[in-house]
């Protein structure tokens, strides 16, 4: 069996440099602009990666790490906005699936979300990886919901875009970033999941005061499920 590499990508330097900081044996690398980090970590070897903000930053790193890094699975960490009434500060997601908000070929007849090529609108992520997230949220005492997580090119901070994904996908919580990993994940045949702590409302104001706070806190927890897997 071919052994274990998790791919971990964060948009942020918040997000990814707690991970970054506890490596060992780390070499590091610029590949397009972004920072990456290949080591052991928490008994596992990982490549990680800052990819910057949005869709196409992120699947950037998805692709580049399966294809020059040969990763046979991807984690992506970070804050997210809460969608769920269920879900306060600090509070985490796993994503049972995800969804790009913003992909809309509705004029041609397709449904809102729809991925032409791949035929669907939510991607479902690998459940043994998602679980043991879960477990992992669990285990450190966190409030978690899992769900499915939303993305788009949008810093949604409007109350009626918030209730558009939450109504129409059933979104627990909006970011920038997983679901084109998912779709990169999908195409490549890579297992992958989405870990998410809240650093907002989706509502704007509270994302400057806890970004930083929601950040180390994914980091705990991918550490956690690193240990786990
Ligand atoms: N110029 C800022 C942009 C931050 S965008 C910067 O460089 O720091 C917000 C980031 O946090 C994205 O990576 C996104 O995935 C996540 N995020 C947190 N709250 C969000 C929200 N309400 N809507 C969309 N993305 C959100």
């Amino acid at each position: 069996m071919k052994t274990e590499k998790i791919g971990i990508i964060g948009a942020m330097k918040s997000e990814t440099e707690g991970l970054f900081a506890a490596m060992q044996n780390a070499a590091w690398e610029t590949v397009s602009g972004m920072h990456v980090g290949t080591g052991t970590l928490d008994g596992k070897e990982v490549v990680v990666v800052t990819s910057g903000i949005g869709k196409v930053f992120a699947a950037m790193a998805a692709e580049m790490l399966i294809l020059r890094y040969g990763v046979t699975a991807l984690l992506n960490t970070g804050v997210a906005g809460g969608l769920s009434p269920d879900l306060t500060v600090c509070d985490a997601v796993v994503a049972t699936d995800v969804v790009q908000h913003d992909m809309n070929t509705t004029a041609l007849g397709d449904p809102r979300g729809f991925i032409s090529g791949v035929g669907l609108v939510k991607i479902p992520t690998d459940k043994r990886l998602t679980d043991v997230l879960y477990e992992a949220a669990v285990a450190e005492g966190i409030h978690t919901v899992k769900g499915t997580v939303a993305s788009g090119d949008i810093f949604v901070a409007d109350k009626k875009v918030k209730k558009d994904i939450r109504g129409r996908f059933g979104a627990v919580a909006c970011e920038m970033e997983g679901a084109s990993i998912g779709q990169v994940a999908h195409v490549n045949g890579v297992p992958f999941t989405v870990l998410r702590t809240i650093s907002d409302g989706g509502d704007g104001m509270e994302f400057d005061i806890f970004m930083q706070m929601a950040a180390e806190r994914s980091v705990t927890l991918t550490r956690h499920f690193l240990s786990l897997l």
